[in-house]
């Protein structure tokens, strides 16, 4: 139970966005527990990804989007437990990865790259880390 209640609020928490007691209960928690302690990398790991391109995309509403949803990702046992069948979780990685196809390609079509090559290490940057998690959520 209190574990669920953490994991709820680390999102929030990795965006620095809990007040000051929030942050040092969970923190209190995190030393303790190292379910949560992953959790928290995943939740990093997310952020990373989709704040890498950082200030030289001007894409800041994107970031924002994303965080929010990063916020409401339920808790990583909830979301295997929605996961019943091998073939669903399959659909889904394969929804992730379109998902991230259409992001870089858009990124390309509106001409947000300012040079071209800078866009292309970015973009495989993205793309390489966006796999690797989907990989990574596929072996589980
Ligand atoms: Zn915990």
């Amino acid at each position: 139970m209190k574990c669920e209640f953490i994991e709820y609020q680390l999102g929030a928490y990795a965006a620095g966005e809990l007040p000051p007691e929030s942050s040092l209960y969970i923190e209190k928690h995190l030393r303790t527990c190292p379910s949560c302690q992953a959790w928290l990398e995943e939740v990093r790991e997310m952020a990373r990804i989709w704040q890498q391109p950082g200030p030289e995309l001007d894409v800041p509403d994107m970031t924002a989007d994303i965080m929010d949803e990063i916020r409401q990702m339920p808790p990583l046992y909830k979301r295997q437990a929605s996961r019943i069948k091998p073939r669903d979780s399959r659909k889904t990685m394969i929804a992730h990865f379109g998902l991230a196809a259409c992001i870089a390609f858009c990124l390309f079509q509106f001409g947000v790259f300012e040079h071209l090559q800078t866009g292309i290490t970015q973009a495989t940057e993205i793309f390489s880390n966006s796999v690797d998690h989907i990989l990574k959520e596929g072996k589980r």
